[in-house]
């Protein structure tokens, strides 16, 4: 059976409604995620259906040609507040004129990943772990994203750049956890997914394989049930998306996840922590329990990364921190996200967060609860923390720190 919207389609469908909007769409269209992407939403003349553009808009969707890329699918687009531009899906979609005002600390690359690429499509900066980067398109431009340098579709990777990452993958035998990313990844087809994840399958020491996607959150018609058949027969396999707001928990971002989670797929979620968007206790804790619902797991809330033209968006360290404070002990210990600063330049993630450790002495902690009161806790007699049957249950392997590289020192 043709898939639907695609020429010589068995129904003819409509002529093209007057606007991109959902009520105008003939829903045989609207439901094709192809049909999304090719109607991306990228100019002030594309936007002016959904929004009542704001002069700060205005000026950002003016300045950004040649600047940052601009680009939301027209479901996406939908969810927008016509009239009140702080609506959080406007403020990660629409340009803002204040992206043209870089501070000194500002970068293209914040997290050094370009002197980590020992080849075009891996970044490999932990030990065990590496970012295939298979496709240099996504379905929105995010106004906060840490890769608005590479992603837009203007340098996709090629065949060869792919068959490098594979062959640095399997002779690199302490990468035991492949990430895809990019861009998203879900908008490769599934023959060429398959093609990736089947050749990475094939190789014996990459244990788990990851797929980073926003299409979940902004182009959920992209989950279907071939798509999750591709993604069901290269298990062990991970899904970590990107939620940043309750308001993008549809009934069709709901439909999109509760596929994957059938199709046995565990999901992950990191959120970007954004100045105005979602930096409050209530909205934070909106989102994780939506994503609980939908058995999603909330995984990280990322500090912004100091990435050129965000400033605006970036929430003060003291006030993430505080935010933290609202959701530890006051909801399930599921909901809570590890809040982490991605290191400029390239260190990996640092956890940070409230101290709950007040104070030590040689027999005793002091820890604060969530409530703030001061508990007692008494250390053991015995300090010795060795696990005498390791020796037994490890005798036949490699030590960790050759295979994982935990003895490199990184100069
Ligand atoms: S979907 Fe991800 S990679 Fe693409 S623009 Fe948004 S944050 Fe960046």
């Amino acid at each position: 059976m043709r898939s639907r919207g695609t020429p010589g389609a068995v129904t003819p469908l409509p002529l093209a409604a007057p606007s991109l909007r959902r009520e105008h769409v003939d829903p045989r269209r609207w439901t094709d995620w192809r049909w999304q992407l090719q109607n991306m939403l990228r100019s002030a003349e594309d936007f002016a259906p959904f929004a009542v553009l704001s002069r700060q808009e205005k000026a950002g969707l003016a300045a950004s040609p040649g600047l940052f890329r601009v680009g939301a699918t027209p479901y996406y687009a939908d969810l927008i507040d016509p009239v009140n531009p702080a609506c959080p899906i406007r403020m990660q979609s629409i340009p803002s004129v204040r992206e043209l005002d870089f501070t000194i600390d500002e970068l293209g690359d914040p997290l050094g990943e370009d002197s980590h690429r020992p080849v075009p499509s891996v970044v490999h900066k932990y030990p065990d772990r590496a970012l295939f980067l298979v496709v240099d398109r996504c379905a929105i431009y995010c106004r906060h994203c840490n890769r608005r340098r590479l992603v837009g579709g203007d340098d996709p990777p090629t065949a060869s750049d792919i068959d490098q990452g594979i062959d640095y993958i399997a002779r690199t035998r302490r990468i035991r956890d492949v990430l895809l990313s990019g861009g998203d990844p879900l908008l490769l087809s599934n023959g060429k997914l398959a093609d990736i994840l089947a050749r990475l399958r094939a190789i014996d020491h990459v244990e788990i394989i990851r797929i980073g996607t926003r299409l979940p959150v902004v182009c959920p018609m992209r989950i279907d049930a071939e798509l999750c058949r591709v993604l069901q027969s290269h298990h062990p396999l991970y899904i970590n998306t990107h939620f940043n707001h309750p308001k993008e928990i549809t009934d069709e971002a709901r439909r999109a996840c509760t596929m994957l989670v059938d199709h046995g797929i565990p999901m992950g979620n990191q959120t970007v922590l954004l100045r105005g968007v979602n930096s409050s206790v209530r909205c934070l804790r909106a989102l994780m329990r939506e994503l609980l619902k939908m058995r999603v797991k909330p995984y990280y809330l990322f500090q912004g990364d100091t990435v050129l033209g965000t400033d605006h968006l970036r929430t003060p360290v003291d006030a993430a921190i505080a935010l933290m404070d609202g959701l530890r002990g006051w909801m399930s210990g599921m909901a809570i996200p590890h809040l982490v600063i991605d290191a400029p330049g390239g260190g990996g993630k640092i956890p940070i967060g409230p101290d709950y450790v007040v104070a030590r002495d040689d027999n005793h902690v002091t820890v604060r609860t969530y409530r703030g009161q001061l508990v007692r806790y008494p250390e053991p007699r015995q300090r010795d923390c060795s696990v005498p049957y390791d020796a037994v249950y490890f005798a036949d392997q490699a030590d960790d720190d050759d295979r994982e590289g935990s003895a490199e020192i990184e100069l």
